[in-house]
């Protein structure tokens, strides 16, 4: 059967895009029975200078988030990254199975070196800290965006040395890319680009934890285009359509569904009508995330007992890890 395995950034607040396009699948395959495993990885966070009062308070905002998203920590198993120390233990075994040329050339860290004088080694070392996070649990699919894919090619190569060396042990992983108009949510300031954390103007960013004003504000304020009546044609409409495929979401009705509802709306009038949507499907979750934050030590106890968890299954892998290497003094 499947093992599913996502990683996620502690950057805080998520937005619609991460909500609709990440997590919201997440639930769903929580929904469909399927083994899900997910990480905030905050030892990935201190690739870059960090600021430490601000990591922990976003592991917090993250986890918090998640829960009120619909994470089922009894179905799911839902943990902070560096309180499994294996992570770490793998990470360090990997290294020696994978090359500098290989990790030099991958595009994220030719990208982010390229921003800093003196590139950390951990930022060198990045996926292959991402290979362990997935091996750890033999994940066998890793639901990522398309920016992840080489990282998970880097994931796929090191577990076949590791097969290939030391024996079957870990099996194939697939990347599970879902990545078409319907699934990518795009900036409400420039609808060419997709909504994104790194963006300058947060105009173009719904955070799931803005508050409805600002939502309305937001969506009121969107790129559209001059003709105004409501259709779907993401390639000739990016703006309209995206609003479209926003409403469809929230809503949970089919995009015909929606255009043919919005019929006899003018633009303005239509953005009246997505952003109540928006604004009610997000304010369950504006308000679970409240309450997770405000119960810090509950909050805790939901991180701990997953970390229980995961830490069994971390432990059984590197069990067998340092047996086949022939390292320590057991087996
Ligand atoms: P950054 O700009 O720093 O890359 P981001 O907004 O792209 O941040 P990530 O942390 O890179 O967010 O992505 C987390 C998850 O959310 C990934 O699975 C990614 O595919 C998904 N995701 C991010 N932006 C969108 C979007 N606009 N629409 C749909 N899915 C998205
Ligand atoms: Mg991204």
């Amino acid at each position: 059967s499947r093992k599913i395995f996502s990683g996620i950034q502690p950057t805080g607040s998520l937005h619609l895009g991460n909500y609709l396009g990440a997590v919201r699948k997440w639930t769903h395959l929580q929904k469909a029975r399927e083994n899900v495993t997910l990480c905030i990885v905050d030892m990935h966070s201190i690739t870059m200078p960090h600021n430490p009062p601000m990591l922990r308070e976003n592991i917090f905002m993250m986890a918090a988030t998640l829960l009120a998203c619909g994470v089922d920590p009894a179905q799911s198993t839902l943990f902070v990254q560096s309180g499994v120390m294996e992570h770490a233990e793998l990470n360090w075994i990997l290294s020696s199975l994978t090359t500098m040329p290989r990790l030099a050339q991958l595009p994220q860290f030719k990208e982010k070196s390229r921003r800093v004088k003196d590139v950390p080694l951990g930022l060198y070392v990045y996926p292959v800290l991402q290979a362990a996070d997935i091996m750890l649990y033999k994940a066998t699919h890793v639901p990522v965006g398309a920016d992840q894919l080489q990282h998970i090619q880097l994931a796929q190569h090191l577990i076949r040395a590791f097969n290939t060396r030391y024996g079957e042990m870990f099996p194939e992983c697939s990347p599970m890319i879902e990545e078409n108009d319907a699934s990518r949510v795009l900036s409400l300031r420039e609808p060419s680009k997709k909504m994104s954390k790194s963006d300058q103007d947060p105009r173009g960013t719904i955070n799931l934890s803005d508050s409805p004003e600002l939502i309305r504000e937001k969506i009121k304020k969107a790129v559209t285009d001059f003709t105004s009546d409501i259709t779907y044609s993401p390639s000739m409409r990016p703006g309209v359509s995206n609003l479209v495929n926003i409403h469809s979401h929230v809503t949970d009705e089919s995009i015909a569904t929606v255009v043919e509802e919005a019929k006899l709306l003018d633009t303005a009038k239509y953005k009246e009508r997505v952003a109540d949507a928006v604004i009610e499907h997000l304010r369950p979750i504006r308000e679970k995330i409240n309450m997770h934050l405000a119960n810090e030590r509950e909050l805790c106890y939901v991180l701990e007992m997953g970390a229980e968890k995961a830490r069994k299954v971390a432990q059984h892998t590197m069990s067998e890890v340092k047996q086949r290497l022939g390292l320590g003094i057991s087996g």
